[in-house]
């Protein structure tokens, strides 16, 4: 399921494509990154490069 995160230091996670709300984040006001992940990682593109095909056991 498509969320959005902040990459900034309030790790914020949204399921909508709204801008940081935590003042206090370097991030304040930027949109969040969109991330398709599904194990809570948020590691987005960065994960692309090393990404492991394994453990994809039948449920
Ligand atoms: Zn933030
Ligand atoms: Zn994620």
């Amino acid at each position: 399921m498509t969320h959005y995160t902040c990459k900034g230091e309030c790790n914020g996670i949204s399921e909508t494509p709204v801008s940081c709300g935590a003042e206090s984040c370097s991030l304040h006001n930027h949109p969040l990154a969109e991330c398709n992940c599904e194990d809570g990682s948020h590691k987005g593109e960065e994960a692309a490069a090393e990404e492991t095909p394994t453990e994809e056991a039948a449920q």
